[in-house]
């Protein structure tokens, strides 16, 4: 049963069959113990797994002979002999992954635990298509392979973030409203061709959500909404400790919910009303720009005459040295982003909501007026223990979660059960096979 294969782990396979049905539950469920540092030992794994100790030492022992956990110095001792300690081998290989925004892309390669050994964003324009787009995504990977010292071992998988939704299972856009041209483009194929390796392709929103739930301000929460608010609007949830995709993949497009029926506000998706035409960066830079060209504010004329437009950025800068009509659309931006959180929050109850994205990096008057309608607005029971808080992962939440969901996937039971024999991960079509 053993297959043939090309790296070095073939040869702890001699007296390995494949893992019968039943131990891979218990594989997988030590292992993400281990992998997510939740359990360090053998007696913590039978404590909180509520598996035997022996099922405990045989899975354990499995885990090491294939190379994903080590053993390594004594721990602390409780009494008694002295446990060891388990690490989960963040170093058997390395991920590569691309966070597309609007109007940047990031690019890293990241150990099989979310480190990130090379990065590299710049400014880009998701609007000129995925061809360019991607030619720079492959060529800026292709100088981080360059210049990033000492790979662990070699490319387990591929991670990309795109901003507009996505069909999780198919990996490809559908329809997304401000990346013309990229409507069903293959993206997953594209990759797995040129780098033979397993390719998930997500959301831009979503990652983020994973990057901040695994390594940031949302770990240990089990019921999160991350909202991202960039060019547009939208939100990642996790539900009772798993991202929540939905049945299609396009769970938390909050951005497209009306909120006005004004025929003026049109947005991007076609519709009329949306969140996002008011409230996503696109359109403060708008109202920002037009208080510009009215001579409403000093501050923002200044940005304008100096590049020619004014961005959400120069908005938010504005807010900062206390331009009173700045601060006074960021205001009302976040009373409407904290409108319709407050209706999120009564309907699924979290216990943090996270607010991130380019706009999110405004002055606290921004944060708090979506603080204090959220409050106002939802039910006592709701917001009882509810917080709300900036993101803290800053600019990699993204390329951290990108990474965080190409582990999750291969290592997730379906995953692991087609690659575990062989020891290698290649195989796998990157096809999801399991909720995260
Ligand atoms: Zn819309």
């Amino acid at each position: 049963m053993v297959q043939s294969s090309t790296n070095g782990r073939s040869a702890r396979q001699d007296g390995h069959g494949p893992v019968p049905d039943e131990a891979l539950d218990a594989l997988v469920t030590v292992l993400d113990e281990i992998r997510l540092g939740q359990s360090t030992s053998r007696s913590e794994l039978v404590e909180r797994t509520g598996l035997s100790r022996a099922i405990v030492a045989q899975r354990v022992g499995e885990l090491i002979e294939r190379g994903l956990v080590t053993e390594g110095d004594v721990g602390p001792s409780t009494g008694g002999r002295p446990p060891r300690q388990l690490t989960f081998r963040a170093d058997g290989g390395y991920v590569l992954v691309a966070d597309l925004g609007a109007t940047s892309i990031d690019v890293a390669v990241t150990t099989l635990d979310g480190r990130i050994l090379g990065h590299h964003d710049e400014p880009a324009r998701i609007e000129a298509g995925p061809d360019r787009c991607l030619d720079r995504v492959d060529a800026l990977v292709e100088s981080l392979l360059r210049t990033t010292e000492a790979l662990p071992g070699r490319l387990w998988g591929i991670g990309i973030g795109v901003p507009g939704p996505v069909e999780f299972e198919a990996g490809r856009p559908i329809s997304p409203p401000i990346m013309p041209g990229w409507d069903g483009y293959p993206i997953r194929e594209r990759f797995a061709d040129r780098y033979g390796a397993p390719v998930w392709v997500d959301n831009d929103v979503n990652v983020l959500a994973l990057g901040e739930w695994r390594s940031g301000v949302a770990a240990g929460h089990d019921n999160v909404v991350v909202v991202k608010i960039g060019t547009g609007v939208g939100a990642g949830i996790i539900s009772d400790g798993h991202l929540h995709r939905g049945a299609q993949g396009s769970a938390g497009d909050v951005g497209h919910i009306q909120v006005t029926d004004d025929p003026a506000v049109v947005c991007r998706c076609g519709n009329i009303g949306c969140l996002e035409a008011l409230a996503g960066g696109a359109a403060l830079a708008r109202a920002g720009q037009a208080a510009a060209e009215d001579g409403r504010s000093p501050r923002l004329r200044a940005a304008l005459d100096q590049r020619g437009t004014v961005t959400a950025e120069d908005v938010a800068r504005a807010a900062s040295f206390g331009d009173p009509l700045a601060m006074g659309l960021l205001q009302d931006a976040g009373r409407r982003v904290g409108s319709m959180l407050a209706s999120v929050v009564n309907f699924f109850n979290p216990s943090l909501v996270v607010i991130g994205g380019g706009v999110a990096n405004s002055p606290d008057q921004f944060l708090a007026s979506i603080r204090e309608t959220v409050y106002r607005r939802s039910l006592p029971l709701a917001t009882r223990d509810l917080l709300v808080q900036r993101s803290s992962l800053g600019g990699l939440a993204g390329v951290i979660g990108a990474s965080a969901m190409v582990v999750d996937q291969l290592f997730s039971r379906d995953a692991i059960g087609r690659w575990i024999e062989t020891g290698d991960p290649s195989g796998v079509t990157g096809r999801p096979v399991a909720r995260t």
